[in-house]
């Protein structure tokens, strides 16, 4: 039977294990007490009792953000189902227009309550080359139309930098509607539009897929990590080829990082056999 811990006691545990989570410590298992290891108050030194009083002393703040959050259950991210069937080139386009039938007016995820225009995708149907945002912002909402803002205009100027047009590439985001403020898509609703981009993705079947950003990045691999473990490397979504870059919005914050991102984008030109301008 499980041993019912006093108030205080547990309280403790709680704010251990939040400790834990906030160092990406989240897989426990438990063993059985060695009584011979139990430490009586009388044997608490004086150092652990300066620790604990240097905790209570926290500026509130700090404690508030500990107590207020309880411990979110850690859902796996689901991953792509597996593709269907390969659709002929010449079918590509209408097989894109039945999934935005398909999604009509959705109203599957909160997302749509703020939504202008719903953002579905751009580009060839047949693209060798793809790029996955995270969402639409306030101009891709009022268009309906992805990256069509600063950040669009920079995208279309790396996509200028591998020698190609915009309408050659495909490109669409993890989620179709405009998360209020430009917000994170939450993963109930990343979760639930994306299964239209990996449909949307089987469509296409580009040969290199370009994700912009960790949240692209997080759905496409089915895992959490950050974005620097990530650059720099090809993986595989399904079998195609998978590489990781900066948001251009990001790059717009920070252009110090457009030679990294550059730098990236040179590895999807390498996998689809593109030469950098003046490289024979
Ligand atoms: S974000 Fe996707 S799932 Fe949510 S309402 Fe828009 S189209 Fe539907």
């Amino acid at each position: 039977m499980a041993q019912q811990l006093d108030p205080e006691t547990r309280e403790a545990l709680i704010a251990r294990l939040r400790f834990y989570r906030d160092l990406g410590l989240t897989e426990f298992y438990r063993r059985p007490i060695d009584e011979s290891e139990n430490v009586s108050a009388a044997d608490l030194t004086s150092e652990t009792l300066d620790q604990d009083s240097r905790v209570a002393s926290q500026p509130a703040f700090q404690q508030h953000s500990q107590e207020d959050q309880p411990i979110p259950p850690r859902k796996p991210l689901p991953t792509a189902p597996e593709i269907d069937v390969s659709v002929p080139l010449a079918d590509c386009a209408a097989a894109l227009q039945l999934i935005r039938d398909e999604i009509g007016d959705c109203t599957r995820c909160a997302l749509h309550k703020g939504r202008n225009k719903l953002v579905f995708g751009d580009g060839s149907p047949t693209a060798r080359l793809m790029f996955v945002g995270e969402g639409p912002g306030a101009d891709e909402d009022a268009q309906g139309l992805p990256f069509v803002g600063r950040a669009g205009q920079l995208l279309n100027n790396m996509i200028g930098a591998m020698c190609l047009k915009r309408e050659e590439v495909y490109i669409a985001n993890v989620v179709k509607c405009r998360p209020p403020g430009n917000r994170t898509p939450e993963p109930e609703e990343a979760n639930t539009c994306s299964q239209f981009l990996f449909r949307q993705i089987d469509v296409v079947r580009p040969e290199v897929i370009v994700a912009l950003g960790a949240t692209a990045a997080t759905y496409l691999l089915g895992q959490r990590q950050p974005l620097a473990g990530l650059r720099g490397r090809v993986h595989s979504f399904r079998g195609t080829k998978l590489i990781v870059t900066y948001h251009p919005a990001y790059l717009l914050r920070d252009p110090r990082q457009k030679k990294e991102a550059w730098a990236d984008l040179q590895i999807a030109m390498r996998e689809l056999g593109l030469k950098a301008p003046g490289k024979g």
